[in-house]
């Protein structure tokens, strides 16, 4: 529990939702206090299923609007036996390991060494979960997941959720994490400008993402290839640039990214159509492209 909560904000809460007769109920904690879900979560297994918000939430309710607004949990339902195998091959290895009480499945959380977005955590998800044939559906931010010490009553007999492996210094960063991953089968609406037809035609779109990050935005991208986001307050460095001008840039912290189109048409406030798409077009190769020589 400390480790899946370790970055909620001191005032969340964690839900425990647990079977009755008549339905489900609900129990909200403190983060702060952590005892009262471990109380709670084995006061009920004795005689009930169990599940706990992966998500802690800012305010009484299981509902995705109820939810903290950034979290560092990425995790995955390995509820087949293919999975559970693809689960074990993959790499980096996660920081909790759950037998979720129903034949060999198993729930895997992988700790983020900075909190992200919602649709972030969204994403690796929903990538996980394909890239290990798992169930897709689990990746929903609201979702709520077996805790260990608890029992699963699928079978009308109780069988231990347990914990099986548990690496509590073990958190991994967000763009290795989704280098590891395969991207969705539809890119994102953003990513539009960036096929390979258009890109071979234009030359604004085969420049290197640092270059035209630090050149729109004036500010360094690091060795690591992060920077600070400029369309938010981004403490931390959120904002990620690709060596590949086909995958441009994304951010971590707002979900947003996409060609040098869209970064400039966010950082300048215009549109992506028509004439202003044309305008915005110009200023950029007057900007980014040196002139073609003679
Ligand atoms: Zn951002």
């Amino acid at each position: 529990m400390a480790v899946l909560y370790r970055s909620a904000p001191a005032g969340a809460l964690v839900e425990v939702r647990f079977a009755v007769a008549s339905g489900m109920r609900r129990r909200f904690h403190r983060v702060a206090e952590l005892e009262g879900v471990v109380d709670t979560v084995a006061g009920l297994a004795c005689g009930t299923d169990v599940f706990v918000g992966v998500v802690p939430r800012r305010r009484c309710g299981g509902r995705r609007g109820d939810l903290v607004e950034h979290a560092s949990v990425v995790w995955v339902d390995c509820d087949s036996e293919e999975s559970v195998a693809a689960h074990a091959a993959f790499r980096p290895r996660p920081a909790v390991l759950v037998g979720s009480g129903s034949g060999r499945n198993r729930h895997a959380y992988w700790i983020l060494r900075d909190a992200v977005g919602l649709d972030v955590i969204e994403e690796l998800n929903r990538r996980l979960a394909m890239a290990l044939g798992a169930d897709v559906r689990c990746g929903d931010a609201a979702r709520i997941l077996r805790p260990a010490g608890s029992a699963n009553w699928k079978s009308g007999r109780p069988a231990a959720v347990c914990l099986i492996a548990l690496d509590e210094e073990r958190s991994v960063d967000v763009a290795e994490f989704d280098g590891r991953l395969p991207a969705l089968p539809a890119e994102p609406a953003a990513r539009r400008h960036c096929s390979p037809r258009v890109a071979g035609e234009d030359r604004l779109l085969a420049i290197s993402p640092r270059v035209y990050v630090e050149r729109l935005a004036g500010a360094a991208v690091g060795r690591d290839g992060k920077v600070r986001c400029p369309f938010h307050e981004d403490r931390m460095p959120s904002l990620h640039v690709y060596e590949d001008p086909q995958r441009g840039w994304f951010c971590f912290g707002c979900s947003r990214g996409g060609s040098v189109y869209d970064f400039a048409t966010l950082l300048l406030g215009r549109d992506t159509r028509g004439e202003e798409f044309l305008e915005l077009r110009r200023e950029l190769t007057a900007i980014l492209l040196p002139p073609l020589p003679a």
